[in-house]
């Protein structure tokens, strides 16, 4: 205990105390400071989220779409909610593909035997009965094998060997690389995990075939193992592997959303939704990704609810499915939500490293019903004038740092038609080695950090509810 209360910073215990620091500062909300206070300091001193993370992670465990955990889980979530006092708590039905990982082996055969880790990528088809055994070409990226003969790629083992740089410059090769050397004739790719270190960690992530293509096989390989294929090629050895991948497609399942409110007192039907992803990939323990902020979620409703006082606007807490391998539930809320005014959408899906501030975006909305709503960036300046109070709250929290950019995926389609974004930024060092392997297990998670990740996202919506003014000039 001694030590969380040590690591409160300053500024926050000041602002608990009523400082004459604070004081001085014009309301940043058209509510008393007080409940703000409130709010922060039992974010950063309870213990009830990370008990929370605790037991999704240690006694459900991962989460795939149609998996019998990710329905324990929604059952379970349903459960804290009704708990915390939230109202309308339900699970709206949402169907998700169903794919099944099934066994998966990889040796190398030349030049000398040894088994290699190997993990699908989500969607994979299964290789032949008794696998596949194939010389490999290492080629560099897209563009790489799209400028090879077909005769160089034919019947071989595709291997993409792109360092990482960023997550969107070299997500690709995992996205389009199986399609991409099936064109020309590969019989299966691998990539190098999407990720800027190794322990010898494949990580897996979902992947698109090309409608006309033949699906092939596909799945991550190490960087270890992926740098020593390019090693042996390079040095004049056609490298020889053996693949096998009991992937398969289930029918459809049934999944859910779920969903809790804390009813606003004066405008109830303007909606700030807080939200995150409840399945997670059927490695790890789905920790950071994105069980943290599901956690972060439903204490910002819990801490919300337990209030004298409901917000103006109602807070609404949404824990999507079917992020990870299909986006349906962002999908369906999007569509049967669309008639509802939603204030301000917000996500906590990019680990639990130290908060920074929020990603916004921001776009004016489409003139035509099913238009698409289009950025604006010369109105940020703008923006960031009506987002001052939210700036001024976060600012005790060292995590005032308000920058344009892309929200979250489950609130993506929301964003398109106009409701502005606000995806929760965190320091990623530690998500990036970790994300989508089985090592994204809790105990790389700093409960203190958690716990201030509790209080941003908190503060954001409680500010938000409340403001007088649209984020939107
Ligand atoms: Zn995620
Ligand atoms: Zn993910």
């Amino acid at each position: 205990m001694r030590a969380r209360l040590a690591a409160v910073p300053l500024c926050v215990l000041l602002l608990l105390s009523g400082s004459a620091e604070a004081k001085k500062k014009k309301p940043a909300t058209s509510k008393p400071t007080a409940p703000l206070a409130r709010l922060v300091g039992e974010a950063i001193t309870s213990d009830v989220g990370w008990e929370r993370l605790v037991h999704l992670c240690d006694r459900i465990g991962h989460r795939l779409s149609g998996s019998p955990q990710l329905d324990k889980a929604i059952a379970w979530a349903q459960e804290r909610m009704r708990e915390d006092g939230l109202v309308e708590v339900r699970a709206e039905p949402v169907e998700v593909p169903a794919w099944v990982r099934g066994s998966a082996s990889l040796k190398l055969i030349t030049p000398r035997p040894m088994p290699l880790d190997v993990l699908a990528l989500g969607g994979s088809v299964a290789t032949p009965e008794g696998g596949i055994e194939a010389d490999v070409l290492v080629v560099d990226s897209l563009d790489d094998i799209a400028s090879r003969d077909e005769g160089e790629v034919a019947g071989r083992i595709v291997v993409y060997d792109l360092p990482f740089t960023s997550y969107r410059e070299t997500v690709g090769i995992r996205v389009r690389g199986a399609a991409a050397a099936a064109k020309k004739g590969a019989v299966a790719s691998l990539v190098r995990s999407v990720g800027p270190k190794s322990l010898q960690t494949p990580h897996t992530g979902n992947q698109g075939y090309e409608e006309g293509v033949t699906p092939i096989p596909t799945a991550a390989i190490t960087v270890e193992a992926s740098e020593m294929l390019r090693r042996l090629q390079e040095r004049g050895t056609t490298p020889r592997l053996a693949l096998e991948l009991g992937c398969s497609m289930a029918p459809p399942a049934q999944s859910a959303n779920v969903i809790g409110e804390v009813r606003g007192s004066e405008k109830p039907e303007e909606i700030v939704l807080v939200s995150c992803h409840l399945d997670s990939w059927d490695v790890g323990q789905g920790a950071q990704d994105d069980g943290a902020g599901c956690m972060a979620a439903m204490e910002a409703g819990r801490l919300i609810a337990r209030l004298p006082e409901p917000p103006l606007r109602t807070v609404r807490v949404v824990l999507f499915t079917n992020e990870e391998n299909g986006l349906a539930g962002g999908k369906t809320y999007a569509a049967e939500h669309a008639d509802e005014t939603h204030f301000a959408v917000l996500e906590s899906d990019t680990g639990a490293g130290t908060p920074l501030g929020f990603r916004v975006d921001l776009r004016v909305p489409p003139t035509e019903p099913g238009g698409e709503a289009v950025r604006d960036d010369d109105a940020w300046p703008a923006t960031l004038e009506n987002l001052a109070p939210l700036a001024a709250a976060l600012a005790p929290l060292d995590a005032a740092k308000l920058t344009p950019g892309y929200a979250g995926a489950d609130i993506s389609p929301l964003v398109r038609m106009g409701a502005p974004g606000f995806g929760l930024s965190q320091d990623m060092s530690g998500y990036w080695p970790i994300h989508h392997t089985e090592a994204d297990t809790i105990d790389k998670i700093d409960p203190v950090i958690f716990r201030k990740n509790v209080a941003v996202f908190t503060t954001a919506a409680w500010v938000l509810a409340n403001m007088s003014d649209p984020p939107r000039p």
